[in-house]
């Protein structure tokens, strides 16, 4: 019988859930996915002075948005304190570890005395092999790992190869500190085992982190799990990634107006590719998704693509799913409150009525709102002044006939009031444009909107004829 796969995401709420995490998050997500497994969720809150709860919240609510749903209930790593300290406890009694009573001072001095031998190794051993009889009293030791001092630890990677550490460039790491707090590299090994994790899939800064745990499953004759680290993610020119190229929480996404799906598509691609496919589906990630594809070098991030690909996702997605997501986007845009007590059954229809044409216009859902904003525009409309410098008493006394004109349309569609409108022009010698571009004027306040017959068929009769009553000439 072959174990099935169990990965987990275990972040630390010490602030959002930033993109990179999201990205390990979803490879997360799709490796067990594509196995039939499971993925798990362990917060690590043992940093108790840098862990909140509103972290804790937008990281459960990030990971919801993403639809990257975990399994089984979400650990929390400080309640399972008491179990690391009985590890560390174990590994002492059968001489694997031993306690260290070295103070702060003398840590330093031995802090200072590698760097200036040019040493990796910053602790001495000064009490690895020491009679604990000679412990100065009232002190409260550590307790340290007695890691092996010659040799090598290796970790066959499954992104990275195979990465060797010599053992005699490594510290007797410290488990459990003199408060009995354990140490994230105990605290991290101890729940990987006990959840029964397989897979091991992070960010590469954490890739010296699993020389440290390698030698503490070791310790402990535990087999450590399969091990990805994958490259960071940088910005556009290769740089580290700041706030103005993506590193940002993914509320900010969010409130950016991208879809769950593009942004999935869009981390998905970063760092890992099969073939030159760009747009998949969501099976399609499940299927092609595996760790050897990921690439060694960092990716890039680049805003102007993830636009596209969001474009992409907002023209084929299904109108009545675009209408869901643009009101539950209201939540997190300025001014979005305001539309929302606009939504109702009259807007909401008229809404999905736009949406074939609102989609085609727009990247992301921010735009999709601007586009629909004749539709929440209240009467009388607020005119943009580039559209006011049309509303000349000629054009206002044109807009009177044009109601006129339009008043007669009982079916009230596109294709009826474009008959109408295409009639007058020919009667009055008017090219289409030099109608249409008033109507635009005083059924929407702008010079740019939707195509002009779907406004009108959007808005309805009534709401257009009073629309233009309000900036004809009377
Ligand atoms: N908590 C660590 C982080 O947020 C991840 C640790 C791990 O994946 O092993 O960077």
């Amino acid at each position: 019988m072959t174990d099935s796969v169990v990965t987990r995401f275990a972040p630390s709420p010490t602030g959002f859930l930033h993109i990179g995490g999201a990205r390990t998050a979803l490879f997360n997500w799709l490796y067990a996915k594509k196995r039939g497994g499971k993925m798990l969720l362990r917060i690590e809150d043992t940093d108790r002075e840098r862990s909140t709860e509103p972290a804790i919240a937008a990281i459960l609510d990030g990971l919801k948005w993403l639809e990257l749903d975990w399994d089984d209930d979400v650990i929390y790593q400080f309640s399972r304190a008491a179990r690391h300290r009985e590890v560390a406890e174990q590994l002492l009694a059968c001489g694997k570890a031993y306690r260290c009573y070295a103070t702060a001072e003398e840590l330093a001095a031995m802090r200072e005395k590698a760097r200036a031998e040019g040493r990796t190794r910053l602790y001495d051993g000064m009490w690895r092999d020491r009679d604990p009889g000679e412990a100065p009293g009232g002190m409260k030791p550590t307790i340290r790992l007695k890691a092996p001092q010659t040799g090598e630890t290796v970790i066959e990677d499954q992104v990275q190869g195979r990465v060797v550490w010599q053992n005699e460039n490594l510290d007797d790491l410290v488990l459990l500190r003199g408060d009995g707090n354990p140490t994230y590299m105990l605290a991290v090994v101890v729940d990987d085992h006990d959840m029964g994790v397989t897979h091991v899939i992070r960010g590469d800064d954490h890739l010296i982190n699993a020389a440290r745990q390698k030698q503490i499953y070791d310790a402990l004759g535990w087999d450590i799990p399969n091990m990805s680290h994958i490259p960071l993610i940088h910005g556009p020119d290769g740089s580290k990634l700041s706030k103005r190229h993506g590193a940002l929480g993914v509320d900010a996404y969010r409130a950016m107006g991208y879809l769950p799906a593009a942004l999935r598509n869009y981390l998905v691609r970063l760092g890992w590719s099969h073939g030159d496919q760009e747009i998949f589906s969501t099976q399609e990630m499940i299927d092609a998704f595996d760790l050897p594809a990921i690439g060694r070098s960092a990716a890039r991030f680049d805003f102007a693509k993830l636009e596209n690909l969001n474009g992409h996702y907002i023209r084929h997605a299904e109108d009545g799913a675009l209408v869901a997501q643009f009101e539950s986007v209201l939540d997190y845009v300025p001014g979005g409150a305001e539309l929302k007590a606009k939504l109702n059954d009259t807007t909401r229809a008229q809404l999905l009525r736009a949406m074939p044409s609102l989609k085609e216009r727009a990247k992301t859902l921010i735009e999709l709102i601007s586009g629909a904003d004749f539709i929440f525009a209240d009467r009388p409309l607020q005119i943009e002044p580039k559209a006011s410098a049309l509303l000349t008493p000629d054009t206002r006394a044109l807009i009177g006939q044009l109601r006129t004109a339009l008043e007669a349309v009982t079916d009230w569609r596109a294709e009826t009031t474009e008959s109408a409108m295409r009639n007058f022009a020919e009667q009055n010698n008017l090219k289409l444009g030099a109608v249409a571009q008033p109507l635009r004027v005083a059924l929407t306040g702008r010079t740019t909107s939707p195509g002009i017959f779907d406004v009108l068929a959007v808005l309805g009769r009534e709401e257009c004829l009073a629309r233009l009553g309000d900036q004809a000439a009377t």
